[in-house]
Formats: C-alpha cells, sequence, structure tokens
C-alpha cells in the first residue's frame, strides 16, 4: 500500500511518525496533508535505508542534490564519493543523472547506501538501451521504469506532459528544449509521428508507481531555458497538462510532486508558484532555481539560489540545486559542496521569510555565539562549519584566537560588536576616550599583538594585480 492510500484509509504509518519527529510536528498532521496531495513521502517500499522524510510546502523546505556519471566520467567508487558529499552537505534527497557505464550498478549502489531518497530519470537509461532516443519502444519504457522501481528508486522524473501538440509552442524560442528528457521525447515524437510514450502510458506507470510506492515527479521537459523563454505558452500548455496527470496519479493512489522552471526573471518568480500551485491542486512543487539572470556562467549556483529563496518563499517544497558548473561541465566534490551551500542557505531564508516555526532560532543562536565571541560554537552552528573554521583560522589559526574578542576582518581596534559591548558596558557610548584605554588593553594581549592591523603600510602600488599578459587573458571576450 503506497503512503497516499494509507493516509487516505486513516493510517498514520511508521514514516509518517518518524517524519512527525523530524519535523516538530503531530503525526496526524502529516497524515492529512500525504492524503490531500499536499505532501509526498517518497519512500520505495524496497529502500531499506532510507531515513523516511516528506516534501511539502506546510513542511521545512527541501535541497535536493543531482549527482550522477557521464560517458566522459564514470565510476561507482566516485559517484558513492559524490553522494556521501551531498548527505554530508545536507541534501535532502539526491538524484542519480547517470548517463554514462554502469547505470545498474551505480543505482543498486546508490539505493542501498543511501539514507535520503535517491530520484532517477528513466528516460536516459533508455536512451542508453535502445541506442537511440526514437528507437525506443513503449515495452522498453515500462521495462525500465520497472526495472528501477525493483530496485529501490524512490521517485522518478517522468516526462509526460511534453505533448506532440505543444511542440510547435517552443519554436519562436531563444533556446529551444533545454531539458535533457524533454529534448529526447521530441525528438522521438518528430521521428515515430506518434504521441509521447510517456503520456499515452502514464496509467501503466501509475500501477507499477503504486507497486513499489515510487513517487511521481512529474517532469517539465519544455521548461524555460533563458529568461526571454519564461512564461512562454509552451511551458504553461505543459503545466496544464501536468496539473491533469497529478489528478490521474492520485486516482491511482500514487504520490505526485510537480517540476518547475529554470530560467524566469525574479518578478515573475512567485506568480509563476502560485500558479502551479493552482493548476497542479497544491501538489508540491519542486524547482530547478529559477535562475533569475542569464549573465553569469561559473556562478549559477547563487542566480539560481536568489530565485530558489523567492520560490521557496512562494511556496515551492523542494529547491533542487545548481552548482557553479552549470552550464559548463559535470560538476565534482567541491562544486556539490558549494551548490549545496547556496541552496541550503535559499532553503533556510525561506522557512524564516515564511515564518516557519523555530526556523530562526538558529540564526539566533549563532548571533548569539557571534556577539559573544565564542567562536567555538559559531563554527559548530555554522551551515557548513569546515568552511567557517578553516577561513577563521587562514589569518588567526592560534587557539588564543578562539576566544579573541575580534576577528582580521575590522582587526582589533575596528571590531564594532567589541566597541559597542564595551560601550555599553561603560554605560554611555559617547565616552571614545573609553574605547581607546580599551583597545590599549587589547593591544596589550598576545592575540592582539599578533593581530595588529598593518595601518599605514599599504598604499595602491603595494596591492597585488594582474601583470598584463594575465589582464589580456581573463579579461578580453572570447570573440575579440
Ligand atoms: S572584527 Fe569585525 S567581523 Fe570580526 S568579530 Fe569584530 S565586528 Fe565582527
Amino acid at each position: 500500500m503506497t503512503q497516499l492510500a494509507a493516509a487516505r484509509n486513516g493510517t498514520v504509518t511508521e514514516e509518517m511518525e518518524r517524519i512527525a519527529e523530524r519535523e516538530g510536528v503531530e503525526p496526524g498532521f502529516v497524515r492529512q496533508q500525504v492524503a490531500d496531495g499536499q505532501a509526498v513521502i517518497p519512500a520505495n517500499v524496497g529502500h531499506d535505508s532510507l531515513d523516511p522524510m516528506i516534501i511539502g510546502r506546510e513542511f521545512a523546505t527541501k535541497v535536493n542534490a543531482n549527482i550522477g556519471n557521464s560517458e566522459e566520467t564514470s565510476d561507482i567508487e566516485g559517484e558513492l564519493e559524490k553522494l556521501h558529499t551531498a548527505v554530508h552537505y545536507g541534501a535532502d534527497t539526491v538524484m542519480d543523472l547517470s548517463t554514462g557505464s554502469n547505470l545498474d550498478e551505480i543505482r543498486s549502489a546508490n539505493v542501498e547506501h543511501s539514507p535520503v531518497p535517491i530520484g532517477t530519470v528513466p528516460i536516459y537509461e533508455a536512451v542508453k538501451r535502445a541506442g537511440d532516443a526514437s528507437e525506443i519502444t513503449h515495452e522498453l519504457l515500462l521495462d525500465v521504469i520497472e526495472k528501477q522501481a525493483k530496485q529501490g528508486v524512490d521517485y522518478m522524473t517522468i516526462h509526460a506532459g511534453v505533448r506532440m501538440e505543444h511542440l510547435p509552442l517552443t519554436d519562436g524560442r531563444k533556446t529551444g528544449i533545454v531539458s535533457r528528457g524533454g529534448s529526447i521525447l521530441a525528438q522521438w515524437i518528430e521521428e515515430n509521428g506518434m504521441e509521447n510514450p510517456l503520456y499515452t502510458k502514464f496509467e501503466d506507470i501509475c500501477e507499477i508507481f503504486r507497486e513499489y510506492d515510487v513517487t511521481f515527479s512529474l517532469g517539465d521537459g519544455l521548461r524555460p531555458g533563458c529568461l526571454a523563454d519564461a512564461g512562454d505558452d509552451a511551458q504553461f500548455a505543459e503545466l496544464d497538462t501536468l496539473g491533469e496527470l497529478t489528478r490521474t496519479a492520485w486516482d491511482h493512489d500514487v504520490q505526485v510532486m510537480v517540476e518547475g522552471p529554470g530560467h524566469v526573471p525574479m518578478d515573475q518568480v512567485a506568480e509563476q508558484v502560485e500558479r502551479q500551485q493552482e493548476v497542479c491542486g497544491g501538489a508540491p512543487f519542486y524547482v530547478l532555481g529559477p535562475l533569475v539572470t542569464d549573465v553569469a556562467p561559473g556562478y549559477d549556483h547563487i542566480t539560481s539560489a536568489i530565485g530558489a529563496t523567492e520560490a521557496g518563499r512562494a511556496g515551492a517544497a523542494m529547491l533542487c540545486y545548481v552548482t557553479p558548473k552549470e552550464h559548463l561541465g559535470l560538476p565534482e566534490k567541491s562544486d556539490v559542496r558549494d551548490g549545496l551551500a547556496a541552496y541550503r542557505i535559499a532553503a533556510h531564508a525561506a522557512d524564516v521569510a515564511n515564518g516557519r516555526e523555530g526556523a530562526r532560532d538558529w540564526d539566533d543562536a549563532l548571533s548569539e555565539a557571534r556577539y559573544a565571541f565564542d567562536w567555538r560554537e559559531q563554527f559548530d552552528l555554522a551551515l557548513d562549519p569546515d568552511r567557517a573554521r578553516e577561513y577563521h583560522d587562514q589569518t588567526l589559526p592560534g587557539d588564543n584566537y578562539k576566544e579573541a574578542r575580534f576577528c582580521s576582518m575590522c582587526g582589533v581596534e575596528f571590531c564594532s560588536m567589541r566597541i559597542d559591548q564595551d560601550a555599553r558596558e561603560a554605560g554611555e557610548m559617547e565616552t571614545i576616550e573609553a574605547d581607546v584605554d580599551d583597545r590599549t588593553a587589547l593591544e596589550d594581549s598576545s592575540a592582539a599583538e599578533v593581530n595588529r592591523p598593518p595601518v599605514g603600510t599599504h598604499d595602491e602600488a603595494d596591492i597585488p594585480g594582474p601583470d598584463a599578459d594575465t589582464a589580456s587573458d581573463t579579461g578580453g571576450r572570447a570573440d575579440d
């Protein structure tokens, strides 16, 4: 029985109990949200190592990390290391988007070792097995989906909303169809002259999903790939189909979340979330970014985390991370770390803005540690404790600095928090002389001696800059 069927029957499952504990809510509330289709528990009946979690706008905003190999880089150990890195840095779910070799082995290893739900995009394996997108048969597609369900995959991206009638709507686009799954299905439709097999076989897929309790992640194969294409007829025609498919899946007692864009100008993000919620009956919205500008390859974890924050604030339930390598190459371990940090910030910022119960306690605790100059506590509370410690210790590595009333950012003389505290203690903010006295006292300490700012020792000529060659390498346009 699926979590949705159990919830509709009034049963609070073990998974719901565990989620209630993790989220700090009543088990009955979890059950009701699942029963109403407003939240999903991706928990394949065969995924034994799973610690159950929930995705829904009434719960903490979640973050997904994509990992996976390509033809160019393929090994199981490397993928397990990426899984480990993703979970270590806080991914709530992980999607295995492998398209290279050893797909079955990598998928099984990921499911076996992962405490978080694993998602896949089965059309990728179907292409590999068929040899060419246009050669995929309905039987092959269902076979791949069933095999992955048996392997314990918790949710699958199914691009069933890419309809034959939608394809002409993409003709005038600046960047066409940018979703891998979307482009594969568009090729299949055009070369076979038939409707999307994921659409025509949708109810068969529902039956497989019901057996293993796999959750649909209805893919947005026609998502915009640039700001100019955001909110066009193709995107919204597909969304209408996803709304229809959401209800079909619910009729089969199968859980559903819906994927969203992509690239969207900041001022359109909230209205896009609201539209999805309305069209899809409140099914959880799982967004990729969106990137709010197209001009920053190399920094798209930032351009997209801005959009993701706004999407989370407007009601998106899960944010799919984007790494600095987006548009440029397959992410490595360090990219996974940077992407996850950006997205955990986005998710938490959205939770704080939405007044999620207890969300701001974390901020308040860290702020208190910061104002108390309790550096160790500040590191421990940091979103990425290793990074915070490492950056602090680059300039002030000694143990004595873990109690210092300053850091190297402003230096001992200009540490505003120290000045403020001293002034408050003295009871009169206007006594500048007192600050100077205290500063003198601090300068006498061993920590302060080492940290003396190099006042007056720098002028612009001392600041290292790029030499002429480097400047031309990095500053010139590629097409100059
Ligand atoms: S020196 Fe500046 S950055 Fe460092 S603790 Fe003091 S106020 Fe904060």
